[in-house]
């Protein structure tokens, strides 16, 4: 499965925090790549914890013209060009009356930016700024259509759950609710399919629960029916967004900032040999927000490339297909799958020797002594033992600075050698 063949399918939808999009997008996950994705509805007007689920928006044109009959702005040309959620419109307006239902970036002269107004009724139109400018000087009117409906309807969310060996849980968020945009966000979807494609393939020790939801509104809404489970069993979480270009590497540390997501994200990164920024919780934006929240308190962190808000094409138009690489989707899915591996396989090892084990004996140390003949290998056996007295795997792995997949590899023999035993499998 190609990340991004994905993401270039999915990219023309649009996209709101309910409707045709997030459905359309939610049914081509489950009919043609994960078949035991759940998808729920749940009402407009249903009261969630602090939240009520919104109406749903529905939108079929809007277009700006003028007196000749000259088309300006057109829906139909870009899905970022109309304000989500915008209440339907039919009006004549000047110049000035209509440039305050105009949105532009005046740094970014060419890109339509992303604007929504869920919460509040509204109408806008997003441009260029450098269209904007000609506008201004437009002489006569415009006409402002916007075919759209606001009414009861639904939200929609896709929850798969990949059962393991054990109750524990990770879970892994991605949300479905942004136009067309590609590093946000459908770098984050796209590489939760990937990752869920993956999982299934194999045998696992934990459980998963993979999630497909509109931002905000979605965790809330889940949290409103699962928040008892998710507190029982889940023992890691990463939110996915912003994971498909190659620019840079971002970590957001859960609210304790030192949890096994974090650990995990955190060792991964380093043994990858990147230049990663590490932000502070405080600068959190997507769904850590809930699953973080102090009554939740979930171990949720995020691995990113290029964080939402810091790169310059975040929420425009410019945040295009081009932006986002098939190496930037991969890298990332491999972080991400490295963090699984650690969640599958940390444990606690200890010894039964007194004393350091006479390795020689056991084909594990070269018996001729000499200078170098304790490095490397032999030297990673020797520290593994050394530490394995009651930590976890992945903290003996950053004692002594080894990646984690090395030290599964050498306890794995320590193991068969009987100088280690796994406790509480
Ligand atoms: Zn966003």
């Amino acid at each position: 499965m190609q990340m991004y063949s994905l993401m270039k399918q999915l990219f023309p939808i649009c996209r709101s925090i309910t409707g045709a999009g997030v459905r359309e997008t939610l049914a081509i996950l489950q009919a043609e790549h994960l078949s035991g994705l759940n998808i729920t509805s749940v009402p407009s007007g249903t009261e969630c914890l602090d939240w009520t689920v919104p109406p749903e928006w529905s939108i079929s044109a809007a277009r700006i013209t003028d007196e000749s009959g000259k088309t300006w702005v057109d829906f139909a040309d870009n899905n970022l060009h109309l304000m989500g959620y915008s209440v339907p419109t039919d009006a004549w307006l000047t110049p000035a009356e209509l440039d305050a239902h105009l949105y532009s970036l005046p740094d970014l002269p060419d890109a339509i930016p992303y604007v929504t107004s869920y919460y509040a009724p509204r109408w806008g139109f997003c441009v260029p700024h450098s269209l904007r400018e000609r506008m201004r000087q437009h002489t006569g009117k415009f006409h402002a259509v916007i075919d759209s409906d606001l009414k009861d309807g639904a939200l929609n969310y896709g929850e798969l759950l990949i059962a393991g060996e054990s109750n524990s849980e990770v879970l892994l968020s991605t949300y479905i609710c942004h136009p067309s945009m590609a590093n946000d966000n459908l770098s984050g979807p796209v590489a939760a399919v990937k990752l869920a494609k993956w999982l299934l393939e194999r045998p696992r020790r934990l459980s998963y629960r993979v999630l497909f939801i509109p931002e905000t509104i979605g965790s809330i809404v889940y949290l409103s029916r699962h928040l008892d489970a998710l507190r029982e069993h889940v023992v890691a979480g990463y939110v996915l967004t912003c994971c498909g270009d190659e620019r840079t590497w971002s970590f957001l540390p859960s609210r304790r900032g030192d949890t096994l997501a974090d650990r995990a994200a955190r060792h991964v990164l380093k043994h990858m040999n990147v230049n990663v920024t590490e932000y502070s919780f405080l600068t959190r934006g997507s769904d850590e927000r809930n699953w973080c929240s102090p009554l939740v308190d979930l171990p949720v962190a995020s691995i990113m490339r290029s964080k939402y808000g810091t790169f310059p094409e975040y929420h425009t138009s410019m945040d295009d297909l081009s932006l986002v690489t098939p190496r930037g989707l991969m890298e990332s899915f491999e972080a991400y799958r490295r963090c699984l591996e650690i969640f599958e396989n940390n444990g606690v090892w200890t010894t039964a020797c007194v004393g350091e084990p006479q390795l020689g004996k056991r084909g594990l140390y070269p018996t001729v002594s000499q200078v170098g003949s304790a490095e490397g290998r032999v030297r990673n056996i020797k520290n593994i033992l050394s530490y394995c007295d009651g930590a976890d795997l992945l903290t003996v792995a950053d004692t002594i600075g080894v990646p984690f997949s090395e030290c599964l590899e050498i306890v794995g023999v320590l193991e068969q050698a009987g100088l280690l035993a796994r406790q509480n499998k």
